[in-house]
């Protein structure tokens, strides 16, 4: 592809670029928002690199933000959002996991410690200069993930870039670079030493970005990256109808603008065997792991299209129910026929739990009975009776029925 000569950079970016030039330093706009403007994809995060050290960005801006200081990174706030301001380096040393940066090298010495060519061209945004030593204008026009210089050297730097690479081959459907491939899947051995939460941000924002959900599963698989963290990721349903067809691998690409139908803990507990024990691997947090595991407990769908079959389940699956609406629909290729049902109870503020309950525990008290543990399995059976019908939730009749059931 020939390169444009002009890309539009927002205000905001080009003020942080002047005010770096001003001072006497050079600012390239570089990153994923360059390769993306390129491949006509939306992306508003321009990234800064630039001949000012952290603690020069630090002095000419107001409003900065220490984000990855250590790394050269420095967070600029304008007066739409924050940017990253990155210090040209050089990665020393680095054992897989981390890198010791030095400062004080060129834009080009910046650019070769980059990932992939696609990632590794600057525009300047003043001059309108380009910058593209390892020519990822003709990768973004092959659509290849290439790794910038020698792929197995670059892998055993820094293991994340195995995922990476994934991630961006589904997210921009891109082949992998042959030779880049071959040091991938050799490197996979040494992806035990990366952080949980590390891989877990991948993960999740390769679910969140995949054009085709299909070909990430695939190459993780494929690549040996999934028997090393998520062994339990699933190809093909299995006798139990868990897992992929193709049919909701289909489902899931078209739906790629439904923020719910990408949700990473959804698809997780979609795509896994095991997703509670997925999610504790990669140190998800208590509640994103208690969400896969009500998903999992169920049941996965209402008994029946009544009101009542309906208030039942959802009495029974709290929040979990819409994650378990869409899970149907992934599975199915269509919406849930208790979905509008489902609507209904809502929009009459039919109860569902206890909190919903016209009397509550207290109440019970005034009422003279004793506090302790009869008292919850008494409000439990009130609920039960109000789900059943709504119409029973008064404080008067539960009173009278509480009394029975004391
Ligand atoms: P995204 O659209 O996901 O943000 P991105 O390419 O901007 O994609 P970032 O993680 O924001 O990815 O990183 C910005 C740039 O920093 C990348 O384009 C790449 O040049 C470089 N980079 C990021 N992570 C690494 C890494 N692990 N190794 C080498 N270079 C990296
Ligand atoms: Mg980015």
């Amino acid at each position: 592809m020939s390169l444009p000569a002009f890309i539009l950079i927002p205000d905001d970016v080009l003020e942080i670029a002047r005010m770096l030039e001003g001072a006497g330093f050079e600012a390239w706009c570089v990153g994923g928002a360059i390769r993306d403007t390129l491949l006509g994809e939306p992306n508003s995060d321009f990234d800064i690199a630039t001949s000012a050290t952290p603690d020069q960005v630090k002095g000419l801006f107001k409003h900065t933000v220490p984000v990855g200081e250590a790394f050269g990174t420095i967070a600029v706030r304008t007066q739409r959002r924050y940017h990253e301001v990155t210090t040209f380096r050089l990665d020393l040393s680095t054992d897989g996991r981390r890198a010791v940066v030095a400062f004080g090298v060129s834009l080009e010495e910046d650019l070769a410690r980059r990932d992939f060519t696609i990632n590794s061209l600057a525009y300047h945004p003043l001059t309108h200069e380009w910058r593209d030593p390892f020519n990822g204008r003709n990768d973004l026009e092959l659509r290849v993930v290439r790794a910038v210089g020698d792929p197995t050297l670059r892998f055993r730097e820094d293991y994340l870039r195995i995922l990476r690479a994934l991630r961006f081959s589904a997210r921009f459907e891109f082949a992998i670079e042959p030779q880049t491939w071959a040091a991938a899947v050799l490197a996979t051995d040494g992806l035990p030493t990366l952080s949980a939460e590390r891989v877990r941000e991948e993960w999740f924002k390769s679910l969140r970005t995949a054009r085709s959900v299909a070909r990430l599963v695939k190459l993780w698989q494929d690549s040996g990256v999934a028997a090393r963290w998520l062994p339990e990721l699933m190809v093909q349903t299995d006798e139990q109808g868990r897992g992929l067809s193709a049919a909701m691998l289909a489902g899931l690409d078209a739906r790629r603008g439904v923020p719910l139908a990408r949700d990473p803990i959804l698809l997780t507990a979609l795509l896994c065997r095991e997703p509670v024990i997925v999610l504790g691997r990669l140190k998800s947090s208590r509640a994103e792991i208690a969400r896969a595991a009500a998903v999992v407990t169920g049941p996965a769908e209402p008994a029946g299209l009544t009101p009542l079959d309906v208030r039942r389940w959802l009495a029974a699956v709290g929040d979990a129910a819409d994650d378990l609406s869409m899970i149907w629909q992934l599975r199915h290729g269509i919406s849930p026929a208790w979905v509008p049902v489902v609507r209904g109870v809502r929009e009459r503020g039919e109860p569902l739990n206890r909190k919903a309950l016209a009397l509550t525990g207290d109440d019970l008290v005034a009422a003279g009975m004793p506090p302790g543990p009869a008292l919850g399995s008494i409000l439990d059976q009130l609920l039960a009776l109000v789900v059943d019908d709504p119409e029973l939730n008064s404080r008067e009749i539960l009173l009278a029925r509480a009394e029975r059931l004391a």
